[in-house]
């Protein structure tokens, strides 16, 4: 028999479950994908994003809500980050990264033993290994849910980004868990300032989105100037000076500079990251409109190369109709690196550069951008503006 939230937990109020059950409506309208909400009382305090068989579900302890004190759009921000949990399949990439990493365990021990260390010594240090790699592989996973989650609450679902940062303040209340906790997770104070900066960065791109709207081409501009100057490495941001230049200035080159410095950031931003930006409809449009400006240019074949990126249909006909181009043909393979890539050394010494992550840390290699080359090189200064 179903029996309606609303009996089974009488302290609570109504009004609290139809916001759950709202919030929870718009987020999974908002990035189409359909999962369960289950939320009961229990000892703990915690959120999961789990698989009922094959039901993807997000399940919460009602004490955690307590905690956030029910505010909408903090529980935007949780329910956020476990959707994102379900959608980037990360219950499948941790059970593979594991099993990569007892296998890299597995070998350096067994390597470690023919070089003539001790066996108890050996395996010491293969646990070690293990665990550490595992920890460091959650917290990205980790960190990643926090970006797509904000991208779902806050950029998609149109939820007060404050809310991101909210949550982050009310989780510093909780009691420090076991060190195994801490290492498998960003620490709160790592997860509030990166929620401060796409905070910042979302509530300057919901200001400028209205004032394209209204046309205030001037205003426009001052604003990206002001969020250029404070969060540089916002797509976003560079997309909207765009447009208030395209409008305002005939110097072509700086109009083409801005888009590509744009589509550089949404391709990797090393402050926002591209899975926090990667909703955006700006996104797509920046793309668009550096091809077009590549075009008016004079540059081409690059504008083809750059035809290439874009995603959406509408877009794509947009840059036919406004080159005035009948035939496009825009083929073949090239290596637009969808996944991270990391340059290290091997154990003898040479360059290594592999999209393997487990590898990747194993031997401390850095991440680098994935492939995109603007036609010029060095950004764009808007000092003099
Ligand atoms: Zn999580």
């Amino acid at each position: 028999m179903f029996v309606p939230a609303e009996q089974v937990v009488p302290s609570v109020q109504t009004q609290h479950i139809a916001m759950l059950k709202e919030v929870f409506f718009n987020l999974t309208s908002a990035s189409n994908y359909g999962a369960g909400l289950f939320v009961c009382t229990g000892m703990g305090r915690n959120a999961f994003a789990k698989f009922l068989d094959d039901y993807p579900t997000i399940q919460i302890d009602i004490s955690l809500l307590d905690l956030i004190k029910w505010q909408k759009d903090a529980v935007a921000a949780l329910m956020g980050h476990e959707l994102a949990h379900l959608i980037l399949k990360h219950a499948d990439m941790k059970r593979g990264a594991v099993d990569k990493i007892l296998q890299t365990a597995n070998v350096r021990a067994n390597r470690s033993i023919r070089r003539g260390q001790s066996k108890d010594e050996a395996i010491k240090q293969g646990v070690d290994f293990f665990v550490l790699s595992a920890m460091k592989f959650s917290r990205e996973l980790e960190q990643q849910a926090d970006d797509k989650g904000f991208s779902i609450a806050f950029t998609l679902a149109k939820y007060n980004p404050e809310g991101a940062k909210n949550i982050t303040l009310a989780l510093m209340q909780l009691p420090e868990v076991d060190s195994i906790y801490l290492k498998s997770h960003p620490s709160a104070k790592e997860r509030y300032a990166k929620a401060a900066d796409l905070t910042e960065n979302q509530t300057y791109l919901n200001e400028a989105s209205e004032l394209l709207n209204a046309k205030k081409w001037t205003l426009l501009k001052q604003h990206s100037l002001r969020w250029i100057a404070s969060v540089p490495n916002s797509g976003a941001a560079w997309y909207y000076y765009g447009r208030a230049l395209s409008r305002l200035s005939k110097h072509g080159t700086q109009l083409t500079m801005a888009y590509e410095n744009s589509v550089e950031n949404y391709l990797f931003s090393p402050s926002l990251g591209t899975v926090a930006q990667e909703d955006q409809t700006e996104k797509d449009i920046a793309w668009l409109n550096l091809c077009v400006a590549l075009y008016d240019e004079g540059y081409r074949y690059e504008s083809l190369n750059c035809y290439k990126r874009i995603r959406q249909e509408s877009n794509q006909q947009r840059y036919r109709q406004v080159t005035k181009q009948s035939v496009i043909v825009a083929a073949g393979y090239e290596p637009l690196m969808s996944e991270d890539i990391w340059i290290g050394r091997d154990d003898s010494g040479a360059k290594l550069i592999t999209n393997d992550r487990v590898l990747a840390q194993d031997k401390s290699a850095n991440k680098v951008p994935p492939a995109w080359r603007a036609p010029r090189t060095g950004k764009l200064a808007v000092k003099d503006q």
